[in-house]
């Protein structure tokens, strides 16, 4: 029994002296100052950075191809290989997809929801079904909380292929999920991977998506009605806006499934990524003008169909990102046309009922005006939100006819159903003004 004891407290000691050394070593490469600090920061995220620069000038080549493609192909060689002789698989693998993600995925997603608030009108005119695809639909907390909740998303897909591959080597001690090796594969296997990977993908995404997500009475179904069906018409974010487990599973398994099966190289997996990453980007986006405007833009109007079927009537049509599954098995949206014409009737009611309280709150202004000057300032600032204090009557009338003509314009590019309720603001604006001006 003692000498048990006294083996089971040699062995703690030499473990604390083991760990005392080990600890004692990392410090040394410690930052001491913040001058050291920030080498350490900056030296990170360079190396960061230019984990996706050989896919980037992958992608480049057909751009930049011509002459220099073999000059680019043997740069791509070189700045692979020395990557994976300067980091470890593992985060190879991960800061790779990581970065990714975020430059195919987050940026432009990001990007474009900065572009349609800062210059709605514009986004307006460039988006298939007008204002109605516009992000500023939405709440500014609600706006806050998808953009939190699909920045969370993509990173948790990221962290879950991080727990995979160290589940797989590490505690299982079998080989890696992904190849991660200097010998990038040929051109001609590389894009019938890629092939294979987005037949299975799209198998997979059709089947989880109309299933777990939309027919059989689960959580999931509930979750994802509450949380990505609560936007009538998608914007790019709202690819990752959805329950977490929603989003695992329609869009995390899908991706990632094919990639295990074939045991992808890490650099097919990253173009993979690349590649679905902006299709998604494109296709929720809502934006009428797309780079292929034949392929894409039938896959944003079917993935808006989608939305507009399953925020209005709960069964939702058009499961699938390609739609050749949805024509094979019956689900695609008839009659994508109505369900747009609802959606439109609906927008249409909602602008009239705002219109008539409008109405009734500028009849009660000039009554109030016909009594004394108390309702001015407030009609002022309903009236010309631009304007200064201290303009005249006439100076008020040229600026409210420009704001009729502005706001008619506006309207005058919107659908032709608007046209006899668009009338109402200017005729009764004009006979409100009357009495006033006499
Ligand atoms: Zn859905």
């Amino acid at each position: 029994m003692t000498s048990m004891l006294s083996a089971w407290q040699q062995a703690a000691r030499d473990k604390l002296l083991w760990s005392y050394g080990y600890f004692q070593g990392r410090s040394i490469v410690l930052p001491r100052n913040f001058t050291e600090l920030y080498a350490l920061v900056i030296s990170k995220l360079t190396s960061f950075a230019a984990l996706p620069l050989p896919l980037l000038s992958f992608l480049a080549l057909p751009i930049f191809g011509g002459t220099s493609t073999s000059f680019s192909l043997l740069v791509f060689y070189l700045s692979w290989s020395s990557l994976v002789f300067s980091h470890d698989p593992l985060s190879l693998e991960i800061y790779g997809t990581l970065a990714v993600r975020i430059i195919f995925f987050l940026l432009p997603a990001l990007g474009f929801l900065a572009a349609d608030i800062a210059t709605p009108s514009l986004s307006k005119s460039a988006k298939a079904y007008g204002e109605k695809n516009l992000p500023l639909t939405v709440a500014n907390g609600r706006l806050m909380k998808i953009t939190g909740v699909a920045i969370f998303n993509v990173l948790l897909q990221v962290a879950l292929q991080a727990v995979l591959e160290v589940l797989c080597t590490e505690f299982l001690h079998l080989r890696s999920i992904l190849k991660v090796t200097v010998a990038v594969p040929l051109p001609w296997n590389l894009a019938k991977d890629i092939l294979k990977g987005l037949a299975l993908r799209g198998v997979l995404h059709y089947y989880i998506h109309r299933f777990l997500l939309h027919k059989y009475n689960i959580p999931l179904k509930t979750q994802h009605q509450r949380w990505q069906h609560s936007i009538q018409l998608p914007f790019s974010l709202v690819a990752a806006y959805d329950h977490p487990a929603c989003f695992i599973l329609s869009s995390f398994v899908p991706d990632f499934l094919p990639a295990y099966l074939f045991r992808y190289h890490v650099i097919t997996w990253h173009l993979f990524v690349a590649l679905t990453s902006l299709e998604k980007v494109f296709i929720y986006s809502g934006y009428a003008v797309l780079p292929s405007s034949i392929v894409l833009a039938g896959m944003a109007r079917r993935t808006d169909a989608h939305f507009a079927t399953a925020s209005r009537k709960g069964q939702g049509f058009n499961f699938g990102h390609w739609g050749i599954l949805d024509f094979v098995l019956g689900t695609s949206c008839q009659d994508t046309a109505s369900v747009m014409d609802d959606l439109q009737d609906e927008a249409q009611k909602h602008r009239i009922e705002e219109r008539a309280t409008k109405a009734a709150r500028g009849a009660l202004d000039g009554v109030t005006e016909g009594r004394g000057s108390s309702g001015s300032e407030q009609e002022e600032e309903d009236e010309a939100p631009a304007g200064g204090d201290n303009y005249n009557d006439n100076e008020e009338t040229a600026a409210d006819d420009k704001d009729a003509q502005v706001k008619n314009e506006s309207r005058a590019s919107a659908d032709a159903r608007d046209e006899p309720a668009e009338q109402a603001p200017v005729k009764r604006r004009s006979g409100r003004r009357a009495p006033r001006k006499a």
